[in-house]
């Protein structure tokens, strides 16, 4: 296992983020759903210009899943995954967007995206949780990989084991304080209305798995 150092300015912006830039903490869910749906679009195009590769639509799909006794809370694609390059590369550099041209075209609408076009939306995870993990698996790859972080400090990779392609972020949730309560995060009807709120018009079936409650 390596651990890493953020790069400068991505600490700066990562503290900026998390304390200050975005009071709508529950928009998370849709950075994270959009980003599974890009994904999902770029095996999509893969598709399109490999023959060998066939895009059968039942098999795509994002899903959430709650686990309230552990306080976890999983979304997973089934999109193209991330290398160990990528992942290091994606997620170790804040503001880098590889979707800001895409996203200036169709997400500009309102003024609550200011997360979404100055590409920090993974980031946003950190506002309601304390710990979030990556495991993932690029297409054409054998080996999986487990980035983790908690927030600021850095991050760790290491290889692990992961059977199929796509990519799993798992969401340790942060406990109650005074000020803030975060275990509607972890409640079915809220996740739900969230995702009715900011990720209606996604292509792609978002399945919800609440049985472990
Ligand atoms: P943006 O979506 O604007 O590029 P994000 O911070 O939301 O910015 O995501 C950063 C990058 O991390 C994405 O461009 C993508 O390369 C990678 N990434 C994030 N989530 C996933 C995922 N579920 N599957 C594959 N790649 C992902
Ligand atoms: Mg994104």
């Amino acid at each position: 296992m390596e651990t890493k150092q953020f790069k400068a300015e991505s600490k700066r912006l990562l503290d900026l983020m998390i304390n200050s830039i975005y009071t709508h903490k529950e928009i998370f869910l849709r950075e994270l759903i959009s980003n599974a749906s890009d994904a999902i679009d770029k095996m999509y195009y893969k598709a399109l210009t490999d023959d060998s590769l066939s895009f059968d639509k039942d098999k795509y799909y994002i899903k959430v899943v709650s686990d309230k006794e552990n306080r976890l809370l999983k979304i997973s694609d089934t999109g193209i995954g991330m290398t160990k390059e990528e992942l290091e590369d994606s997620l170790g550099t804040i503001a880098k967007s590889g979707s800001l041209a895409f996203k200036k075209e169709t997400e500009l609408k309102d003024g609550y995206d200011i997360i979404g076009q100055f590409g920090v939306g993974f980031y946003s995870a950190f506002m309601v949780a304390e710990t979030v993990t990556v495991i993932s698996k690029a297409l054409g790859s054998n080996e999986a990989y487990k980035w983790e972080s908690q927030g600021a400090d850095g991050y760790t990779i290491e290889p692990c084991e992961k059977d199929s392609v796509g990519t799993e972020i798992i969401l340790k949730i942060k406990e109650n304080t005074e000020d803030e309560k975060y275990d509607e995060y972890l409640e079915e009807y809220t996740l739900r209305n969230i995702i009715k709120k900011y990720s209606d018009f996604i292509r792609y079936p978002i399945k919800m798995d609440l049985t472990k409650s």
